[in-house]
């Protein structure tokens, strides 16, 4: 704290991103990173990125970007927004879309960085909760508002909402920009970007963090009605007018059109969630049904904290919450095969001893 801070800093509860830990020989299963690396066609555009171009700013629009999620996903490039992870983007949406004088609404169990942004732009919010089995029941979103978010599937559950639901929350709120965070989708659930030109107050924000691989490149991106992107292209233009660097908007267009690796590192994942799923139920757990690439588990005998204090004296992160409702839950994240069984057998030794 300082006298220097304005009021708004002293006001301010940040964000806490799970840890990045500095040594190498930790399995990490704690941040929803990918484990496998990203494209080989994405690794050697970025190298081909670092040239003597580098002097010259980059295109402050991203336009091939844009044009490669435009062609993978049936639209127009006017229809998409890019920014430098889908936090920013993420960022954006809030102060230029969701700041409005009926309060805007999302779960009591979602991402925690929401109500972050509602601190750092001043939006009212509500948080409606989620039922006894931890899903979104739309009609409780029936109700004055200035805007609704959600990630489908939800994080930190997993828990994906069907298109049907989407649908009739939109018709419901024709009024609202309704945004459906999808950082998890190309693990099991069902993209509601076929809706996009039938309902003019979507936006559908993805990320390629987690299924492409590329947490450390920072690339996000919105995708709706040509209104809603001017209104983002409007802040972003008040703020950063270049958010991504060379190396970013190639690695990231090669990593769009390498459909073929995407595909296949995706149903890898799943597989082993599936795996997972089935080892943590036969070991006690009761783990919710997950469409994303982490498993959210409890056991009704052990504290959560406790295994998760336990796992990492054995080089194993996983990511504990301290909220409630879900204080007693686990969320891992899905590695590879081999990373999964050793998780497996570190928490078989740890619940054995306990017992
Ligand atoms: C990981 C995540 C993001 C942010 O992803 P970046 O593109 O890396 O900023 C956004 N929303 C949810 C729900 C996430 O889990």
């Amino acid at each position: 704290m300082s006298q220097y801070w304005s009021k708004l800093v002293h006001s301010l509860t940040p964000y806490v991103p799970g840890e990045q830990p500095k040594s190498k020989n930790m399995i990490k299963l704690n941040t929803n990173e990918n484990p496998y690396p990203p494209s080989p066609k994405s690794l050697q555009a970025i190298h081909e990125a670092a040239n003597e171009g580098l002097r010259l700013y980059p295109d402050p629009n991203s336009d091939l970007l844009k044009q490669s999620i435009a062609h993978y996903y049936t639209l127009e490039a006017k229809q998409i927004f890019v920014g430098n992870g889908s936090d920013e983007v993420l960022a954006h949406i809030f102060q230029a879309l969701l700041k409005h004088d009926a309060p805007l609404l999302f779960p009591d169990i979602s991402y925690s960085f929401y109500p972050v942004y509602c601190g750092l732009y001043g939006i009212d919010y509500k948080n409606i909760p989620l039922n006894n089995n931890f899903e979104i029941d739309i009609n409780d979103y029936n109700q004055a508002n200035g805007g609704i978010i959600f990630p489908n599937p939800n994080a930190p559950t997993g828990i994906g909402l069907a298109l049907e639901s989407i649908e009739i929350l939109l018709q419901q709120n024709p009024s609202s920009v309704v945004v459906i965070d999808e950082a998890y989708i190309d693990f099991g659930g069902v993209s509601a970007v076929p809706l996009i030109n039938t309902y003019p107050n979507l936006l559908v924000v993805q990320t390629l963090s987690k299924s492409r691989s590329l947490a450390g490149l920072r690339v996000g991106f919105a995708m709706g009605h040509p209104d809603l992107i001017q209104a983002l292209v409007r802040v972003k233009d008040s703020f950063n007018s270049y958010p991504l660097g060379k190396p970013a908007t190639q690695g990231a267009t090669a990593a769009i059109n390498d459909k073929t690796y995407f595909l296949d590192i995706c149903a890898r994942i799943i597989a082993t969630r599936e795996k997972l799923t089935l080892q943590l139920e036969e070991l006690g757990f009761e783990v919710l049904p997950s469409q994303a690439n982490f498993v959210f588990a409890q056991h009704p005998k052990h504290r959560a904290l406790t295994l998760a204090q336990a796992l990492r004296d054995n080089h194993i992160i996983v990511r504990h919450f301290k909220a409630a409702r879900i204080d007693n839950y686990l969320r891992i994240t899905v590695g590879t095969d081999a990373e999964s069984e050793q998780f497996i057998q570190s928490l078989t030794d740890i619940i054995s001893s306990m017992a």
